[in-house]
């Protein structure tokens, strides 16, 4: 069975819920699609808005972060439930911004992503390399660290129906896109290390965006990669240009 590609937008920390309103009235009717699953992932205070400006579109709402606690003190973050009974369909986990702002580490994430599944939310589990461990040759070990970390005692049932991004911390918001090549090797070397730590069909299964400055130009080469199944999208989400980012055939 084909994978469906997913799209989604990262809107990181913009948009007050006015402007995320009158923006997802902007982009409704230009990411409708049935062949592509259109997430757009939005700041926690722009969550509810957000769900009640799609109801009744193609459009499902991501988180940009969730705490691995049900609840209790841990002032600012967000608990699971509260994305669920919200409406969230999606969380960001591990976007490079987290991990090296917020310090995040493998082992959250790998708390996270359990408690992701426990709750019904689909993880968009994010993962890359800086350019210095390009530079060493490092990437695919590095990336393989972080999947089978972020992954530990995750069953196969659940990452069959996870998204996997790849972006390379060097290609996010600096115009700086992965060849095509570079992204169809990295997405493939995280497939066969799926059906490595698991099966086949699992890794035939899950989906595998690629992230590093995509946009209406480059979207259709890159998505037309055999393991490439769609983006995470920064900076273009915030724009109509997503709409041809959605529809990039
Ligand atoms: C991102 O935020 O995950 C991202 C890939 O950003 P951009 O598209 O702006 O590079």
């Amino acid at each position: 069975m084909a994978r469906k590609k997913i799209v989604a937008g990262n809107w990181k920390m913009n948009m007050t819920p006015a402007k995320a309103v009158e923006l997802i009235a902007t982009l409704r009717p230009l990411v409708d699609s049935n062949d592509v699953d259109v997430v757009l992932c939005v700041p926690a205070i722009d969550i509810v808005p957000a769900i009640t400006a799609t109801r009744g579109t193609n459009i499902a709402i991501g988180a940009e972060n969730m705490h691995y606690e049900e609840s209790g003190a841990y002032t600012g973050e967000i608990a699971p439930n509260m994305l669920v009974e919200a409406g969230v369909k999606y969380v960001i986990l591990g976007h490079s911004e987290r991990r090296e702002y917020f310090h995040e580490t493998d082992e959250e994430l790998n708390k996270k992503v359990k408690k992701a599944f426990e709750h019904g939310l689909t993880p968009i589990l994010c993962c890359g390399e800086t350019l210095e461990q390009r530079e060493m040759g490092i990437t695919i070990d590095w990336i393989r660290m972080q999947i089978k970390s972020d992954l530990a005692g995750v069953p196969a049932s659940d990452v069959a129906k996870m998204v996997i991004a790849y972006e390379p911390i060097w290609a996010i918001g600096t115009g700086k896109t992965a060849t095509t090549g570079q992204a169809q090797q990295v997405c493939k070397a995280i497939r066969d290390c799926i059906a490595e730590i698991y099966d086949e069909e699992t890794a035939e299964n899950v989906r595998i965006q690629y992230g590093g400055s995509v946009n209406a130009g480059n979207a259709k080469e890159l998505f037309a990669q055999p393991d490439i199944d769609g983006g995470l999208v920064g900076g273009a989400s915030l724009k109509p240009e997503f709409g041809k980012i959605v529809n990039y055939k």
